[in-house]
């Protein structure tokens, strides 16, 4: 529910919030509020009515209780990525968990506070790691906790899993306001099945996650070889045909994403729509060398190849994918193996190369290795055999308002011929405009995540517009009701 009340009792509130908690309440007035509304997608702007900057566990279990007792609605913000803002609200409390982000190494493991953000982790480990590396984020300012309830891809996925794969245990604080350790040791069923659904159920369903114990990794070879490869659009077919079958042949430790976007023609200097691969080998530079040479000879314009550690390349290209306060409207899908096909290459081409915005790219998570050799139903997770995930961003400048609906419809539709080629889609690139989604991003596992649902949040305390138990669909008609951008709950 949203606040109605006046400035005067939201006051008196804010401050009877504040004398039980070690962090601060950040009234609209407050100094520090504006900077906390701000997010990736400067699309979102909604206006909750007290920011609570949480400092310790008990302060999210008061701010829980608090709001349950006043009626407001209450989302938790980590990183701040999520596509359609969903971290926010608008008239609610938002948990904002920018102070907790204290990190500490034991053996080859590492606890994180729910705060940190993935290059917290990178500048840590580059410190103290000894090369260990976690499974984490391409894109720098992330927040863990987002991405790993939702899954959690990364360059040495293929070689490593999911993050959710290499997660030990979560703190989280449920709807009760009580502090449970989840993890699947646990003696308690009702802590496995929570652990099970937080394990790809997606951010803000099921408690408020405080800590997570994430597993490390010692990669085969202190540094990995990166290569960057450009190809013209006039390549697409040859290239990206080639591409769908030989992914097919590498090894685990090979990962090759696929990118398309605007780039400097090299030759005129030109901005030229072109596509190409971000590729990182879990192994020594020669070998991957060897493994890449079948592009490098497909007569890329622009390519590069760095020798150096995850995390440093990571935090090198880690911003390259941001939104970073322009509009954006955010789509995704599962592909499976060889399903980069000639009629998908010929849709990829034709809107890619008619993009209305010149700030828009689309990018691939190339899936498949250790991920597939995990059970469908084993998490949440229900994305174990796609081959590769699409997301397209649809990215226009932040004063450009007026551009909404045609840069929304242009992706809307891109998406939509796709369609047929999708076995689902991924949940941390939510899409309030995405059709059946329950089934697009949860698969066989929706039943099961339901009924752990209404177990564990019987009053739907951690509700959002597609929240789990959510009944609220999307009209798919021409044309597009962009209403659903603009709001994170359901009347
Ligand atoms: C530039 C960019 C690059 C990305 N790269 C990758 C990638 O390489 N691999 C990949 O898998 N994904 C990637 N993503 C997707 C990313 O994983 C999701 O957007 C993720 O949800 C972001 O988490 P966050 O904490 O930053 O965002 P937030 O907006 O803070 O949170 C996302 C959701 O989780 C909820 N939430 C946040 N904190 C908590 C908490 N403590 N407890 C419970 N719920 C919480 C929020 O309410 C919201 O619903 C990328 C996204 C962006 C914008």
């Amino acid at each position: 529910m949203a606040f109605t009340g006046n400035d005067a009792s939201l006051a008196r509130l804010a401050a009877e919030l504040q004398r039980g908690l070690s962090g601060y309440v950040l009234p609209p007035g407050d100094p520090r509020y504006s900077a906390q509304t701000q997010i990736d997608n400067g699309r979102v702007q909604l206006l909750p009515a007290l920011i609570v900057l949480v400092d310790s566990v008990a302060d999210v279990a008061r701010t829980l209780k608090f709001a349950r007792q006043h009626g407001f609605r209450l989302t938790a913000k980590a990183g701040g990525h999520s596509a359609a803002g969903y971290c926010l609200n608008s008239g609610g409390i938002v948990i904002d968990f920018s102070l907790m982000k204290a990190i500490r190494l034991e053996g080859d493991t590492l606890r994180v506070q729910a705060g940190t953000r993935w290059i917290d982790i990178y500048d840590y480990l580059s410190a103290n790691g000894d090369g260990l590396i976690p499974v984490g984020g391409g894109c720098a300012p992330v927040g863990v906790s987002g991405f790993v309830l939702g899954g959690g891809y990364s360059f040495a996925s293929r070689s490593y899993g999911l993050s959710i794969d290499n997660l030990i245990t979560l703190t989280i604080v449920d709807a009760d306001g009580n502090i449970r350790k989840l993890s699947a040791d646990s003696t308690n069923p009702e802590d496995i099945a929570l652990f099970w659904a937080c394990r790809g159920g997606g951010g803000g369903n099921f408690g408020i996650v405080t800590a997570l114990h994430l597993q490390l990794r010692k990669p085969h070879t202190p540094t990995m070889l990166v290569a960057q490869l450009r190809y013209r659009a006039e390549q697409a077919q040859d290239v990206l045909g080639f591409y769908n079958e030989w992914v097919e042949t590498l090894p685990n430790e090979l990962a090759c994403y696929g990118i398309w976007g605007p780039y400097a023609d090299p030759g005129s200097g030109k901005t030229i729509s072109a596509f190409g691969f971000t590729c990182v080998y879990n192994g020594d530079a020669a070998g991957g060398i060897d493994l890449l040479s079948p592009l490098f000879k497909r007569d890329p314009f622009f390519s590069q190849i760095n020798n150096m550690t995850l995390p440093q390349f990571e935090t090198m290209v880690g911003r390259s994918t941001l939104v970073d306060g322009r509009r954006a409207y955010i789509r995704s899908g599962e592909v499976p193996p060889k399903g980069l096909t000639s009629g998908f290459v010929t849709t990829l081409d034709k809107f890619m190369t008619s993009a209305p915005s010149q700030d828009t790219f689309m990018v691939w998570t190339h899936a498949g290795g250790v991920i597939s050799d995990v059970a469908m139903d084993a998490t949440a997770f229900a994305h174990r055999g796609a081959r590769f995930m699409p997301e397209i961003k649809a990215v226009w400048p932040r004063d450009d308002i007026a551009a909404t609906r045609t840069n929304v419809e242009w992706a809307y539709n891109f998406f939509e011929e796709l369609r047929p080629h999708f076995s689902g889609a991924y949940v941390n690139y939510i899409d309030p405009l995405q059709t059946d989604w329950k089934r697009m991003y949860y698969g066989d596992n929706f039943e099961r995540l339901l009924s752990i649902k209404h177990q564990a949040d019987p009053d739907g305390v951690f509700n959002f517009q597609q929240g789990i138990a959510s009944a609220f669909e999307p009209d798919g008609r021409q044309p597009l009701d962009l209403s659903p951008l603009n709001r994170t709950f359901v009347e």
